[in-house]
């Protein structure tokens, strides 16, 4: 289980802040921001925290693009200096992830001060970072506190929002393949942590009106959800509540972004904009009898370990040896195992006709989306149809989860 980390979502963020800090006798500061996010919170809290009589030191990143690598790794420990010094990442998700980074590997604490509702990773205690071109979440610890200023959160650009509000609508898409993966490929589930995140989501999608406007109510219910999904990642021990097939179709086009050297684009865009995809696979889904699903079943061949490897190493060229150990569990089933496989999704179409219906169209997601000011095509995002397609064929491979697209890439059920 967690440490429990302090929470305040609301108005005044400082001051409850201030007061943590007092209370646990954090009197030298090392507040993390940039340009942007120093105007929107980082200039105001320092001169609260310096009136307050905190020693206070500012490490303010410069550049178009913040990114969580090695360079700002190093900027904010140079900045820091040699002194013990309480972290507080004055920022959204990279900057919280540079400071997660930095005040783990310098055995300092660390306070997130998010300035906007983008991302549910805050409360997260991974930091995912660039380590020499290629992107992996390094184990670091979660904050002792979030703090975030309804005010700041509220005025942060509408895309941020759409972010998180993207981020959220996945997560109909990652309990419907969590609750896939336990029925049909053993994963443990956790059914009190999914209902946690199911009412999450439900109340930010009651208030999507409210967040479509940005109003204080809207966005706090946004700020509330992302913050539970995140505590709920970390009470399960893993991202399976928060993260399935969307997340992986975005994770992969994010890989590919680095790669070819191009910007990032918002997690949370990119995770809307899949899990528009993804719902469309259960919409299919429930459109398939018992029937004709034993019929297509009758007729899937178990992929060969020669395809795997064929497919990996043209998908994820250099990493190939990762994906490969990742899918092991998949690639090694025997036919046994792959017979007795298509036989549980046969005697079990009702139930996943269930966890399919519990999934909203694929037209009611985008429909939110829009409403929110979101992407609902990954294509209006400048991916390329061939680069879609290739994250919409290949992204299964990446974890060794039953999601969704494994009923289609493992077993024939015909839903792309
Ligand atoms: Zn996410």
């Amino acid at each position: 289980m967690r440490d429990d980390i302090y929470i305040y979502i609301g108005k005044n963020a400082s001051d409850p802040l201030i007061e943590y800090c007092k209370n646990h006798h954090l009197d030298k500061l090392m507040l993390v921001a940039d340009d942007n996010t120093f105007a929107a919170a980082g200039k105001h809290l320092s001169e609260k925290l310096k009136a307050a009589g905190f020693d206070v030191k500012m490490s303010l990143l410069k550049g178009e693009e913040i990114v969580a690598n090695e360079q700002y790794f190093v900027q904010v420990m140079l900045d820091t200096g040699n002194e013990e010094r309480t972290f507080i990442a004055v920022g959204s998700g990279s900057l919280t992830d540079i400071t997660r980074f930095v005040s783990f590997h310098t055995r300092s604490n660390f306070i997130a001060y998010p300035t906007a509702a983008s991302v549910d990773g805050y409360t997260s205690a991974g930091a995912p970072s660039v380590i020499a071109g290629f992107k992996k979440t390094v184990y670091c610890q979660s904050p002792l506190g979030v703090f975030g200023d309804i005010d700041v959160l509220s005025a942060a650009p509408q895309r941020m929002s759409a972010s998180g509000f993207g981020d959220m609508l996945g997560k109909y898409i990652a309990l419907a393949d969590w609750r896939l993966g336990k029925l049909l490929w053993g994963e443990s589930h956790d059914e009190a942590i999914s209902q946690r995140v199911r009412v999450a989501v439900d109340k930010c999608v009651e208030r999507v009106h409210e967040i479509s406007q940005a109003s204080t109510e809207g966005i706090q219910a946004l700020m509330d959800g992302l913050i539970e999904s995140g505590l709920c990642m970390l009470d399960a021990n893993n991202s399976r509540p928060a993260s399935g097939a969307e997340h992986q179709i975005s994770h992969h086009l994010e890989m590919k972004l680095l790669w070819q050297h191009k910007p990032a684009v918002l997690h949370g865009i990119k995770v809307g904009a899949a899990s528009v995809i993804c719902a469309g696979y259960y919409d299919k889904l429930r459109r398939i009898s018992r029937a004709e699903a034993i019929k297509q079943l009758d007729r899937a061949q178990q992929p060969t370990r020669e395809q795997y490897e064929q497919e990996i190493a043209q998908a994820y060229p250099g990493i190939e040896d990762k994906v490969l150990a990742e899918q092991e569990p998949f690639i090694s089933l025997s036919e046994q195992g792959y017979r007795d496989l298509k036989q549980k999704i046969a005697d079990n179409w009702a139930e996943i006709q269930a966890i399919a219906a519990s999934v909203p169209s694929s037209q009611q997601m985008a429909g939110w989306l829009k409403q929110v000011g979101g992407e609902t095509d990954l294509t209006a995002l400048g991916f390329s149809s061939a680069e879609v397609k290739e994250a919409v064929d290949y992204s299964h491979l990446l974890r060794h989860r039953f999601n969704v697209d494994k009923l289609s890439h493992l077993c024939g059920i015909n839903l792309k």
